[in-house]
């Protein structure tokens, strides 16, 4: 499933291409995928207009004109390919974006979706804060300043684990299963512990390592979008090392015990019982 460093990789590479471009022409495979597609909006929205800029918000790849924003979510499966054919490259192609480029070459966008869980869609004008599909999300991790504080700030009076808090996009977007789980050991920090009980120091550690962990996969994935052209190009997770995700009972990377695995509201958690208190 892409999760927020795949979505800012693929939307840094689309944005290569398609920036300062003419969106010429939009074409739809289907009408729906996760919910119906605005298709008449999206046309109106993005269609003849110049592309100012490629941008991210939670996992949402946004394609900014004068006119608003063209709202793209990969779901669970999703991906964009940049083809030099308008003609369909891969089985489960909904959509084809025709980009004019800004050295007057033609690009195709394509949208390729197996199951179906992504979503297209369009919002006139720049007001994402009042729009239905972000109006409610938690800031972004990398931009937030003073990050520890304000985890410890929304944590006061909270006795959900500090896994499923972090995880909760109301309180913070993009922070997926691995990366929760990864952070949570770098910070020492045990993943059933109650929110409200985690110190503003551990806080701050938190969210240091939850930045270091979706940096190192951003730079990871620089490698894997150079050429987004390959059909087979899956988002897929980057690969990083990782210390305790999918580890069980392999060796602690710092004390040697045995990773331990357990379930939190139906999600695999991996942690060390030695380190993480
Ligand atoms: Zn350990």
């Amino acid at each position: 499933m892409p999760e927020l460093p795949e979505v800012e990789c693929l939307s840094r590479a689309v944005g290569k291409v398609v920036e300062g471009g003419l969106f010429e022409k939009a074409r739809f495979l289907r009408k729906d995928l996760r919910d119906p597609i605005p298709i008449s909006d999206f046309k109106r929205i993005l269609v003849g207009q110049r592309i100012e800029s490629v941008e991210r918000r939670s996992k949402y790849m946004l394609i900014r004109t004068e006119s608003g924003f063209g709202i793209i979510h990969l779901g669970m499966t999703g991906n964009i390919i940049c083809q030099d054919s308008p003609k369909p490259a891969a089985p489960h192609t909904h959509a084809i974006f025709q980009i004019r480029t800004k050295s007057d070459q033609l690009q195709w966008l394509h949208y390729i979706d197996p199951r179906r869980f992504g979503r297209i869609s369009a919002m006139k004008g720049h007001d994402l804060e009042g729009h239905d599909f972000f109006k409610s999300l938690g800031p972004e991790p990398l931009e937030a300043r003073n990050l520890g504080t304000y985890l410890f700030q929304q944590s006061r009076r909270k006795k959900k684990p500090i896994k499923n808090f972090i995880m909760d996009g109301g309180v913070l977007v993009g922070v997926g299963n691995i990366y929760a789980a990864e952070s949570l050991f770098k910070a020492r920090i045990h993943p059933e512990r109650e929110a409200q009980e985690v110190s503003l120091p551990s806080y701050n550690l938190l969210a240091k390592q939850i930045k270091a962990t979706l940096r190192r996969a951003i730079k990871a994935g620089g490698t894997t979008f150079r050429d987004f052209k390959n059909v087979d190009g899956n988002p897929g997770y980057f690969r990083i090392s990782l210390a305790v995700y999918d580890r069980t009972g392999k060796p602690c990377v710092e004390c040697r015990s045995p990773i331990v695995s357990i379930k939190q509201s139906g999600r695999s958690t991996w942690f060390c019982e030695k380190c993480q208190k």
